[in-house]
This record gives structure tokens, sequence and C-alpha cells, in this order.
């Protein structure tokens, strides 16, 4: 049966389910199917797009680890690896830096994690963060993963603050529909006050894992990372959305053959982060944090390198960095243990 007819079944069953619901289902879904990344997949991302990015993420650790004193031990952990190709790219910059990190990747989808087991040799790869050790400090890495975790929203009613469910119309077509319980006390009071079909978006799972990590790095040590589209200041209105083959397509049309997301709200999981204990947050656009990595002086050394690849490295560059590319619209958010050093990329 496809996802389609059970997801049918079930809203004319026990009627409308949550976009929560649908989101994670639709995901685990597509992503078994392994077949999302690249040119010829749905979408591509910045470890598709050029080797700089997953060096300057390599750099990135490396630098922390030899001046946080070169510790032995010492785990790279990668959350949501899709094919491999950013630990790779890590990986090796860390290793020429004398780092020979035990390498943890953690992946939902059995058919990815196989791709990594392959790309990346002594990786092991967990199901969630659970199976990752607890005796050593992390360098932590997640790129466009946060945004593929399910989000909740809720919308401003005549008669209060509601879940956004989905339902079917007459047609048997996926729609919105409000939910019938009030859920006025699940808005925090400062912002209960707006516009009718005002929508509030939340990601209960996204917050579960920056609260965990967070805690991680005050009892283990070490820094994390995470890569994503969203902003640094609170906004109101839905982010969700379906690609597939590079365009923006129907998000309830077809779930779980297009990849599902929603922007990643980085103020609030900053918030979270500081509620769980940690008061070394960094945050800044993904192009100024390449930039100060030294991403155009890698430019530079590629093109002196192989000089007739100068004008796809420079669009390489320019793609991952510009502000009407990738530059702006990704956030790079940083968490750092209390006694480790200050995190490059961030002043
Ligand atoms: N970081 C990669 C892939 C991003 S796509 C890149 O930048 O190219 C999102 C990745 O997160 C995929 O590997 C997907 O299978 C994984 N993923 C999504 N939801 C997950 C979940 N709930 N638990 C574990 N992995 C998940």
């Amino acid at each position: 049966m496809s996802l389609e007819t059970s997801f049918r079944r079930l809203i004319r069953q026990t009627g409308p389910m949550s976009l929560a619901r649908y989101m994670g289902e639709a995901n685990a879904h597509y992503y078994t199917r392994g077949e999302a990344f690249g040119r010829q997949g749905d979408f591509v991302t910045a470890p598709d797009v050029s080797q700089m990015f997953g060096e300057m993420v390599g750099l990135w650790c490396a630098d922390l680890w030899q001046r946080a004193g070169r510790p032995d031990r010492i785990a790279y952990v990668e959350l949501g690896p899709g094919r491999g190709t950013l630990a790779k790219d890590a990986l090796r910059v860390m290793a020429r830096q004398g780092m020979a990190p035990q390498i943890h990747l953690v992946e939902g989808s059995a058919t990815l994690a196989k791709q990594q087991r392959e790309a990346v040799p002594g990786a092991k790869v967990h199901g969630d963060l659970d199976g990752v050790p607890r005796d050593t400090p992390i360098l932590l890495v997640a790129n466009e993963f946060l945004d593929a975790l399910p989000v909740r929203q809720l919308v401003l009613t005549p008669k209060g603050w509601r879940e956004r469910m989905i339902g079917l119309d007459a047609k048997e077509r996926f729609v919105f529909v409000a939910g019938d319980q009030p859920m006025d006390d699940a808005v925090p009071e400062d912002r209960r006050d707006q516009p009718v079909d005002t929508i509030l978006e939340t990601c209960p799972g996204a917050a579960a894992i920056v609260e965990e990590v967070a805690l991680r790095l005050q009892s283990q040590g070490g820094a994390a990372l995470f890569i994503d589209y969203g902003t640094l200041a609170p906004q109101t209105g839905s982010t969700f959305q379906a690609v597939r083959r590079h365009e923006k397509v129907d998000p309830l049309r077809d779930p779980g053959s297009a990849d599902l997301t929603a922007h990643v709200d980085f103020a609030s999981l900053e918030a979270t982060a500081r509620t769980a204990g940690s008061d070394r947050v960094y945050a800044t656009t993904q192009g100024a944090f390449l930039e100060r990595l030294g991403i155009t002086a890698r430019a530079q050394a590629l093109v002196a390198a192989q000089p007739d690849r100068r004008s796809q490295i420079a669009g390489e560059h320019r793609r991952l960095c510009a502000p009407d590319a990738m530059g702006e619209l990704f956030k790079a958010m940083a968490l750092v243990a209390p006694d480790w050093p200050e995190p490059n990329g961030f002043a």
C-alpha cells in the first residue's frame, strides 16, 4: 500500500493527522529510497556543491582539537550524513592535521547507512544519538539535518490557537485543517497575541537533539556545529515545503516522494541550548563562516593546482558564500563545551 493510501485510510478512520506525523512518516519513507542527493536526485547540498565545504568543516574541527591540547581520545560525530561526502572531505583535512578521531555517524535510513559505511572507512553508524559513546569529547557536525525533522504548526483561529492538522477534502485530497482541541497553552504567553490565521512553527525533534548535544558537551567536552537554512531571529508563518527534482512542489501531494523540510529556527534552538546550561552558543551566516575559515584562500589554491577549473571553482565558491545564493539563507550555529577554546568562524 502506498503511503498516500495509508494516510487517507488513517484520516478516514480516525480524523485529521498532525503535520508532524505526516512529515515524519513521509520523510522516513523518502530517505529509505536513498536517491535524494546530487544533480540526478532531488536536491544538491553544500558538500555536493564543492569539496571546499567539507574541508572548511574539517579545518574547523582540527583547529579546535589542536587548541584544546590535541586530546588522544576524540570522536567525530555527524548527524544525517547523506552519502557521506562531508565526512569524507572533513576527515581528509583532519588527517592532514594529525587528527585521527573515532567516527560515529547517526543515520535513520538503512540504505544511506550502507552508503556511508562504504564512503567512510572505519565509521560506526548508529540509528540515533544514544549509540554514540559518552566517555569521549565529541566534535559533532550536522549539515541540512535539522530541517528534515518533523515540525508542528499552531494556527490562530477565531476560537483560539489550534494545531494545524492534515485532513481530506471532498475529492479526498490532503488539505490543512485546524484541530478541534484548544492549544493556547502550547503557545508561549508573549507570542499568543497575533492576527487571526498566524502560524507558529516549532520543531520538537530539533529541540530534543540540541538539548541532548548541549548536555553531552557539558559532560564529555568538545563542540557542535549545525549548518542549515533558517533564521537567527524568531519568525511567524509556515516554512513547510517539498522539493523534488530541484523544484518546489506541493508538500501535500504524494507524501514520501519528495523531501519535506522546514526552515530551522536558530533563535529557539539557541534558547534551548542556554536552558540546557550551555552559555557558549555562536551563530552567523554560512557565507561569513566559510570566509572567516579561509575558503577564498582554499579556492585560490585549488585554482593554482588546476587552472582549467578556474571558473568552475569560482562558481562553487560563489554558490556557497554569495548572499543571493547559499551564503545568507544558510546559517551556522556552534555550541562549545565550557572549557574548550573559542571556535573559529564566528568573529
Ligand atoms: N548532511 C547531508 C544530508 C542531508 S539530508 C548533506 O549535507 O548532504 C538529511 C539526512 O538526515 C539524511 O541522511 C537523512 O536520512 C537523515 N535523517 C533525516 N531524518 C532523520 C532522523 N530522524 N534520524 C536520523 N537521520 C535522519
